[in-house]
């Protein structure tokens, strides 16, 4: 550990912009002290055994109360977290390994735990599917909740963080972000995560600022010492000087300059200095994501992730219960446009209704459109629910994961005979995520199926450079504004100059790019609800001169 006093400078990887500073909250993850287990004689076997049984019980039922309250009032994917951690601490050989470690190598319920969840949490980190790295995730966040609870611990620590807190933490485990909000949590330093991580995610969603990838942070930094973050270089300043400190300030006043114009400016259309108007759109997920784009300024909702409706169910949504859902989420956006996006599921991401789909590259098999294609049902009953949607909103449909114009041409033909069965017309209009190479040189052949394109930069990155997501070892694959995507875009505008083309990954939420992306020809942009104003501010300093090659 540094001397107390000494003034320390330390980079990482920016996952959220901004700027804040606070006293540092460590956050430490009980798993990495792995106590020596606790030995017990034979007879506290049973004692032992049943202590994990009410342990057990007892987080069963604090998850499924934690998945109603975060579902109502947060955000459904991380009650669909819970509801999932709630199925795997009941899987039965799960529990049947505690037993098996309590009677067999005689330790207490406590050092089982960990000693199991540390054994399968490392199985799946040394798998190389998303899928299984976030179980690894989950397994950590049970065990944590378990260990916890078997040593009478009924307050998770981060429910004790200090407002205005920076917190400093190995990593982040989905459940712990619900604990975090903007008045306790100024920023988020963490020594892994990815930019696809739920962290991630959530940090961008709230605009809290957040780096990642330093390396032994916890080692690095005092408890409770003073900390400047720039989130915008990646910067963090341990017990600054007085210097810093007011050189700090002056980068404060003047966002924050800019933000307040950014803000009164929000509602306006943004439109380039050539006078052309650029809509910038929102990325939700729930209802809590729409209300503050629209107080933010969103032209409309430029994507709605559909999948939270599905996740930590055991069965489908039938139309009546998607159609409500949707409903519920995109009300503040009442009157303007809302592109929908069919469900994005796949191999990586179960459902438990379909089962696991075996597959050795899951990100390459059966997600998106092609697994709709496989499963009718799934897709009639979401077209159901968004024509039904369209009567209300001015609804616009949104294919993921299209690489073949008949992926396209299948949607059509089931949109226009659902329509015409449901007596629903004129139908909404139909556009395609582009997220792979072939499709953004497929444009030509999609065109005469499609009213749009909206480019899912985040996949399309992932399979351009051959680098996942989520997986922090490729990272520097990982380039999402690497001139070979913006070089897609470009071919993608010249190919099909009349189509709208929009973009929807994280790419168009940062500001530095926001010329080049016009340059390609992209005229709207959707981003997380937190962004909203500092983009629109972007375009009306930049130009659309899509005449010029970028
Ligand atoms: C994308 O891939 O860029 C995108 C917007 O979709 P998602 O992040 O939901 O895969
Ligand atoms: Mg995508």
């Amino acid at each position: 550990m540094p001397d107390k006093e000494t003034t320390l400078f330390i980079t990482g990887k920016v996952i959220s912009p901004g700027l804040a500073e606070g006293r540092i909250f460590i956050h430490r993850d009980m798993l990495r002290h792995l106590d020596t287990p606790v030995a017990i004689e034979t007879e506290s076997v049973e004692q032992e055994l049943d202590h994990l049984e009410d342990a057990t019980a007892m987080i069963t039922e604090d998850l499924l109360v934690l998945a109603t309250r975060v579902e109502k009032e947060m955000d459904s994917r991380l009650a669909a977290v819970f509801e999932t951690h709630q199925l795997i601490l009941n899987d039965p050989a799960l529990k049947e390994e505690l037993r098996t470690e309590i009677r067999g190598n005689l330790v207490s319920a406590s050092s089982a735990v960990k000693a199991v969840f540390l054994r399968w949490e490392k199985r799946f980190l040394m798998m190389e599917s998303r899928m299984a790295r976030q179980k690894g995730d989950d397994m950590r966040d049970i065990s944590d909740r378990l260990s916890n609870a078997l040593a009478g611990i009924k307050i998770h620590p981060l429910e004790q963080i200090p407002p205005g807190s920076v917190l400093v933490a190995n990593r982040l485990l989905p459940s712990e972000t619900i604990f975090l909000s903007q008045n306790s949590t100024a920023a988020v330093l963490l020594e892994y995560g990815g930019s696809g991580s739920h962290a991630a995610l959530f940090a961008r969603e709230m605009g809290m600022p957040c780096i990642v990838n330093i390396p032994m942070i916890l080692k690095k930094v005092p408890a409770n010492a003073w900390v400047l973050v720039d989130a915008n270089l990646g910067e963090v300043i341990v017990h600054p000087q007085e210097e810093h400190k007011a050189g700090f300030q002056k980068k404060v006043s003047a966002m924050q300059e800019t933000f307040v114009a950014a803000q009164e400016r929000a509602k306006k259309q943004a439109v380039t200095l050539d006078g052309v108007t650029i809509a910038v759109f929102a990325n939700v997920g729930c209802y809590a994501d729409t209300a503050r784009a629209m107080t933010n300024g969103a032209d409309g909702i430029g994507l709605y992730r559909t999948e939270q409706a599905y996740m930590g169910r055991m069965t489908p949504p039938d139309v009546d219960e998607l159609l409500d859902e949707m409903r519920r989420t995109l009300e503040p956006a009442k009157g303007k446009p809302v592109y929908v996006r069919l469900l994005d599921i796949g191999a990586d991401k179960p459902l438990p209704f379909i089962g696991f789909l075996a597959e050795t590259n899951p990100a390459l098999g059966r997600r998106g459109i092609r697994l709709l294609r496989e499963y009718p049902h799934l897709l009639e009953t979401q077209l159901q629910a968004m024509l039904k949607l369209s009567q209300e909103f001015d609804v616009r449909i949104l294919i993921p994961m299209a690489s073949l114009p008949e992926d396209i041409v299948k949607v059509k033909e089931c949109l226009t005979r659902l329509g015409e069965e449901m007596g629903i017309s004129p139908l909404p209009k139909l556009g395609a995520m582009i997220e792979t190479p072939a499709a953004a040189l497929s444009a030509l052949a999609m065109e005469p199926h499609v009213d749009f394109l909206s480019f899912g930069t985040n996949d399309l990155t992932q399979y351009s450079f051959a680098a996942d997501r989520e997986n922090a070892a490729v990272e520097q694959y990982f380039k999402d504004s690497a001139d070979v995507i913006f070089r897609l875009l470009r071919i993608t505008h010249d190919d099909v100059p009349d189509m709208p083309l929009s973009v929807c990954g994280e790419l168009a939420g940062r500001a530095a790019h926001i010329p080049k992306l016009l340059q390609c020809g992209i005229r709207s942009l959707s981003v997380a609800p937190p962004l909203i104003p500092i983009i629109k501010e972007t375009i009306r300093e930049s130009l659309y001169n899509v005449t010029n090659s970028c």
